[in-house]
């Protein structure tokens, strides 16, 4: 399973992320061959292997990692008991101060967050697509981690995973116009006749005005799209395709 590191958070004992790609694991065409989402079409044993793989390659059960079933809501669930690796959550970001509680998010295109708070030692997962980006479900998900654990804007550390860019999000005028009424015209980008969107834009303002530090905010910056060969892309891949997942573990070193 080949991984790509976030270097904010590394070398780091109490904690470990990383985003995988699509290469490694077992899947068969078009979900070739690390997809991990059993949502998309792909083989059941198929998709359990690379969740094995990726378990193995990071050290965790895989039956104590929880994932989501994500529905591009706003909607933020705090790990407890009832959660497990065979009953994903309907959401689109997950919390917790648990240690050895692997929180992943999956994706194709949308960005995939990680939040560490090392102060409070409390750990977040988000899936922020478009309509999650303008729905505010990064900075709702940094509230719902101050209330559960007490979590402060300045201690946070931030890494926006490989999602697609401004180069390749095309757009229709509707969404145009949502995005520039809501405040984000920074994010559009006009070439002739195409609108192109860039979501993290989005993202990064609203972190900016909520005052993270700009040295606690990694950008992995891989476009999907663009770099199709290493990432599944729902665009790039015509709709047909696998999920890559951001994974973030506290550990109880
Ligand atoms: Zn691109």
């Amino acid at each position: 399973m080949q991984i790509v590191l976030p270097p904010i958070l590394l070398p780091n004992p109490k904690v470990t992320a990383c985003f995988t790609t699509r290469h490694g694991g077992v899947s068969h065409s078009p979900y070739t061959t690390a997809n991990l989402a059993f949502h998309v079409g792909d083989a059941l044993n198929d998709v359990l292997q690379n969740h094995d793989l990726l378990a193995n390659v990071l050290g965790y059960d895989r039956r104590t990692l929880v994932h989501m079933s994500q529905i591009h809501s706003d909607t933020i669930i705090t790990i407890d008991d009832t959660h497990s690796f065979d009953t994903p959550p309907q959401c689109d970001a997950l919390i917790t101060n648990r240690t050895n509680t692997p929180l992943m998010v999956m994706s194709a295109d949308c960005t995939p967050i990680l939040i560490y708070d090392p102060i409070h030692n409390a750990i977040g997962a988000v899936h922020a697509g478009r309509k999650g980006a303008l729905n505010k479900i990064l900075p709702k998900t940094l509230h719902a981690m101050k209330q559960a654990f007490g979590t402060q804007i300045n201690d946070v550390q931030i890494v926006l995973g490989p999602s697609i860019h401004g180069c390749c999000y095309e757009v229709n005028e509707n969404i145009v116009n949502e995005v520039i009424e809501m405040g984000y015209k920074d994010a559009i980008r006009r070439e002739k006749e195409r609108v192109f969107l860039d979501v993290n834009t989005i993202l990064l303002r609203q972190l900016q005005t909520l005052g993270v530090k700009e040295e606690s905010i990694e950008v992995i910056n891989h476009c999907t799209s663009c770099n199709c060969d290493t990432y599944f892309s729902y665009r790039a891949d015509a709709q047909h395709t696998g999920r890559i997942a951001g994974v973030i573990i506290l550990r109880s070193a």
